[in-house]
């Protein structure tokens, strides 16, 4: 017999995955345009008798099967997550996708997909130093499988096999390209997709890049107090990434055959051999003492003139992991019905496909789909066929009140 207490709990974390206010999950499960607004508070805090119609108008809501809520607490710990540009992350956002992050990895779980061991190093050297960083930058890019000169081909297959579970960040938070964190040990990577409303491939290698730096220089860190501190922080995170992106040897000496200046054509020459962007080339050459703070200004107001700030030349293709979708796909095939492996996996842990399909869909993204279209069932404000694409069966937009 599961409490009351458990099912509530289930229900604030499926909530707060699919981003939606205690008020608007009471309207869709009473169907009331003014329901009590204390219904759902009471729920999640284990004081509600749950009977059988309001579970299942609860899992209804919630595009699960009454199964999911009624299965007692998934006991899985995260640690605080690191973001971009953390300090003006908004929380409930940030809370929304631990969430979202806690059920993948319940689900992950419960399939027993075959995952890859955390393989990401911890570095225990002294944070200030640039060259510990990046030397510990080619230990990590030793234990992804790069040769120390290699260009890295796909940034996101190097977080997949370094055992990180690599899943699409909804655009809401906004300048916030990413975001990583470890439940029970398992890495969990967030970025966000490409497309108009998105990131270019070469911005979400370097916030992988990135992400996958705050996991093994930051895990045994308290989070930063001041200002002062995250900035530092991600300024580490960023040598980092550019390190693993990178490697100073190699990527000098293409520099040297280039003609060995600093010059923005060299530097897009240099772009479309290593994936990483040129204003990112800017400070890189920076942090290897090639040019001096003057320069590098004097490059930064050259990229702004040429209107490069909002469009880089040498687009860079965008990388999607593979992990998630392979594992489903071999867990399909122990199942006697074979069916499309998503489907087979939603039905396994009685979750609607939907939840499923959003931590493999790495298509672009309109800037008009700015915000999330929410997979709330039962009710229905505005549905606009655009939203309607995105996922199976009903869904609710929220932008109308924000646009
Ligand atoms: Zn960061």
């Amino acid at each position: 017999m599961t409490s009351s207490a458990s099912v509530g709990e289930r229900v604030r974390v499926l909530r707060l995955a699919a981003n939606i206010s205690q008020n608007e999950l009471a309207r869709a499960v009473t169907g009331r345009d003014e329901p009590s607004n204390k219904l759902v508070s009471q729920i999640e805090n284990g004081r509600q008798p749950i009977d059988d119609a309001l579970l299942s108008a609860l899992a209804k809501a919630l595009r699960c099967a009454p199964d999911f809520l009624t299965r007692g607490r998934h006991d899985a710990v995260s640690t605080r997550p690191w973001l971009r540009a953390y300090a003006d992350a908004n929380a409930k956002v940030v809370e929304s996708v631990i969430a979202d992050d806690l059920i993948a990895h319940e689900v992950i779980t419960t399939l027993r997909l075959k995952q890859v061991p955390d393989q990401i190093p911890l570095f225990h050297g002294d944070l200030n130093d640039g060259d510990a960083i990046e030397m510990f930058a080619g230990e990590v890019r030793a234990a992804a499988d790069l040769g120390p000169d290699a260009v890295v081909g796909n940034a996101m297959r190097a977080a997949d096999r370094l055992g990180c579970v690599v899943l699409p960040l909804i655009s809401e938070l906004g300048r916030h390209l990413g975001m990583s964190h470890r439940i029970d040990g398992t890495p969990f990577v967030r970025v966000s997709r490409p497309g108009d409303g998105g990131v270019p491939g070469d911005r979400q290698r370097f916030t992988v890049a990135h992400e996958i730096g705050h996991l093994g220089l930051h895990s045994h860190m308290p989070p930063p107090d001041t200002a002062a501190e995250a900035q530092r922080i991600e300024r580490q995170a960023h040598r980092f990434a550019s390190a693993f992106l990178a490697p100073a040897a190699p990527l000098l000496e293409d520099w040297e055959r280039l003609g060995g200046r600093v010059t923005l054509t060299t530097l897009a020459d240099l772009k479309a051999t290593w994936g990483i962007a040129i204003k990112a080339l800017v400070v890189r050459f920076q942090q290897l003492s090639i040019i001096d703070a003057d320069q590098a200004t004097s490059l930064y107001k050259q990229i702004s003139k040429r209107g490069w700030n909002k469009n880089e030349p040498v687009p860079t293709t965008n990388e999607r992991p593979i992990w998630l979708q392979r594992a489903l796909d071999q867990r399909a095939k122990t199942e006697p019905i074979a069916a499309e492996s998503r489907a087979i996996a939603a039905r396994v842990v009685g979750l609607n496909e939907y939840m499923i399909s959003r931590w493999i869909d790495w298509t672009p993204v309109q800037s008009a789909d700015g915000v999330p279209a929410i997979p709330l069932a039962g009710r229905t404000r505005r549905t606009s066929p655009r939203t309607r694409a995105a996922g199976s069966g009903e869904v609710i937009s929220l932008s109308s009140k924000r646009r």
